[in-house]
């Protein structure tokens, strides 16, 4: 029965599709995205491990916790139900030892009290290679609203929808029976289960603020002014140019099948210097790590941004850099 409603929900396409694209050349990982989200959707009773919009370090373990490996998406077209994040995946909320440092006279930087193992962005900063080659980047990621979503088709309540308007897929919560399929189904983990209110939560895509014809707040905020937002197919819209035009923003693991709508320009980074301090061909970031998270085209979109930047230091014009820069916040935003 659930099964069939949810197909029947599958089938009725909204009439437009809102999308993301995060320019992580941009993002200076300030995590103001992620705090403007918190405090206007998440601050409520059990919510207090839920990031709806969060920022990771990569090469890292994300958020939650080794979420690239936690299954579900699709497999040649059927579901696959992933494992279950556990409270220490998402990280129990800690306090800092504030006291200890501050009042009586403990050594050293402020730290994390010392039962606390594990939180969101613990790795935070850390990256990989071996001084020069250092490197890591910052991913801002929250729920895809994806075209198939993983999470709705799991549901056996049939609770969760795309919005006809946007796309934005939202859970109904009178509907929901708390039974969790989605939280494992969704290869993404960016549907949380609340624990106090025993119903599915997740990113809402801020429908409320952009029926007034608002960003999401996660945009709105940016202060690295690194995220665009808009519908996928309007041409017009940097969104519809980077995607469809420049085709240099990527969706995040496509290989799990549920077609995201959140699309990133990958990092560019510095050549690696060789030992005798030589600056070489090859990227600090490893080519190998890109593909593996933004697919095969990866490179080719790298080599696209190094030739549309060269073109500007020569004094050429570019209409992607043009796009990249948003020389004003409306251009970023097409809603
Ligand atoms: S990212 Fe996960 S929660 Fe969001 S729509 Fe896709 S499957 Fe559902
Ligand atoms: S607010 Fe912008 S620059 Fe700051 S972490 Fe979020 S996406 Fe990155």
């Amino acid at each position: 029965m659930g099964q069939t409603k949810n197909s029947e929900l599958k089938r009725m396409q909204p009439d437009k599709q809102i999308a993301f694209v995060t320019d992580l050349n941009k993002c200076i990982g300030c995590q103001t995205c992620t705090v403007a989200c918190k405090k206007m959707w998440t601050s409520g009773d059990g919510q207090d491990f839920e990031y709806w919009m969060n920022v990771e370090t990569h090469p890292g373990k994300g958020y939650p916790k080794d979420w690239q490996k936690k299954g579900g998406g699709f497999k040649d077209g059927k579901l696959q139900i992933g494992l279950l994040p556990t409270l220490e995946d998402y990280g129990i909320p800690f306090q800092f030892d504030y006291t200890g440092r501050l009042f009586e006279g403990k050594p050293g930087p402020v730290t994390p009290s010392p039962e606390a193992k594990w939180g969101p962005n613990w790795d935070e900063d850390t990256g990989a290679g071996m001084y020069p080659n250092t490197y890591y980047f910052y991913l801002p990621r929250m729920c895809n609203h994806c075209t198939d979503p993983a999470c709705l088709t799991a549901c056996p309540s049939v609770a969760i929808y795309k919005r006809k308007e946007d796309g934005i897929v939202v859970v109904n919560q009178d509907l929901c029976s708390g039974q969790l399929e989605c939280v494992k189904a969704c290869p993404y983990g960016a549907i949380f289960f609340n624990p106090t209110t025993k119903v599915a939560e997740k990113c809402i895509g801020c429908f409320p603020m952009l029926e007034k014809g608002k960003a999401p707040i996660c945009v709105g905020s940016c202060v690295g002014r690194a995220r665009f937002v808009g519908y996928l197919d309007d041409m017009n819209s940097a969104v519809g140019k980077l995607i469809h035009k420049w085709k240099v923003a990527l969706p995040l693991h496509s290989e799990f099948g549920t077609q995201p709508n959140e699309y990133f320009i990958p990092p560019v980074s510095p050549y690696k210097e060789s030992k005798e301090g030589e600056i070489t061909s090859e990227r600090r970031i490893p080519d190998s790590l890109l593909k593996e998270m933004f697919g095969p085209r990866a490179i080719e979109v790298l080599d696209i941004i190094e030739m549309e930047r060269e073109k500007r230091r020569k004094g050429q014009r570019s209409e992607l850099m043009d796009l990249l820069i948003a020389h004003t916040n409306r251009e970023m935003i097409s809603i």
